[in-house]
């Protein structure tokens, strides 16, 4: 009988390498006004607004510039899978595993570096840009389980299929991971240097190869 049966993946700085947040690549790329973005950012974080408000606010601010879809895919063109992220997959994968990602990221990352993602992933959570017919950014999907909700992503997922908590596994990088990382019954902390979560993580893998995970997922 395995142990675990349901792996849970973070994607900036997790599946994907030279990336701690996604979203702050296009702040930066499209010029955006950091100040106006950090006010809003604490505003969020100090309780006074929605994540899916701050997320709004911040896509507004692409949009005001007349954002477009080529100009997200250059502006990720520093970002690549991590490593052994593909032989990773397709070992827990072939294992019987149930994969998903939890994430804040944008779709645009995956979808250009792992296309094939949505046959490898049972579940999908993260956030989608919408793009009008002339590739003109209008708006996005955004997810609602970033931060500390990202546990309630992994609830949903283990009591629709009936896995109990224990059975899953959560691997991330960031404060953002740290309250789904309480609940999994194994929790990773991959090339991570967020403290709170290296202190609840129960394995912490240091350096860049995914596969350094596999060992303690199916032995
Ligand atoms: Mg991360």
């Amino acid at each position: 009988m395995k142990k675990f049966k349901l792996v849970c993946f973070d994607v900036d700085g997790t599946l994907v390498d030279n990336v701690t947040f996604s979203w702050d690549v296009f702040h930066k790329y499209f010029g955006c006004d950091m100040d106006k973005r950090e006010r809003t950012k604490k505003q969020f974080f100090d309780g006074k607004i929605s994540y899916l408000d701050w997320a709004k606010h911040d896509i507004g601010m692409w949009v005001e510039k007349g954002a477009r879809k080529e100009e997200f895919i250059a502006a990720i063109k520093g970002l690549t899978l991590m490593e052994g992220a593909e032989d990773t997959l397709l070992a827990l994968k072939n294992a019987g595993m149930k994969l998903a990602i939890i994430s804040g990221s944008l779709d645009v990352i995956l979808g250009s570096l792992l296309p094939n993602y949505k046959e490898i992933f049972d579940d999908v959570f993260f956030s989608h840009l919408t793009f009008d017919s002339s590739g003109k950014l209008i708006g996005a999907k955004v997810t609602e389980f970033d931060m500390i909700k990202k546990a309630d992503a992994l609830r949903k997922i283990a009591e629709r299929e009936k896995i109990p908590l224990q059975e899953c596994v959560h691997i991330g990088d960031h404060f953002n991971d740290v309250e789904i990382a309480k609940i999994a019954g194994l929790s990773i902390a991959f090339n991570c240097t967020n403290d709170e979560l290296l202190k609840v993580a129960k394995v912490v893998i240091e350096g860049k190869d995914l596969r350094k995970v596999l060992p303690h997922i199916i032995g």
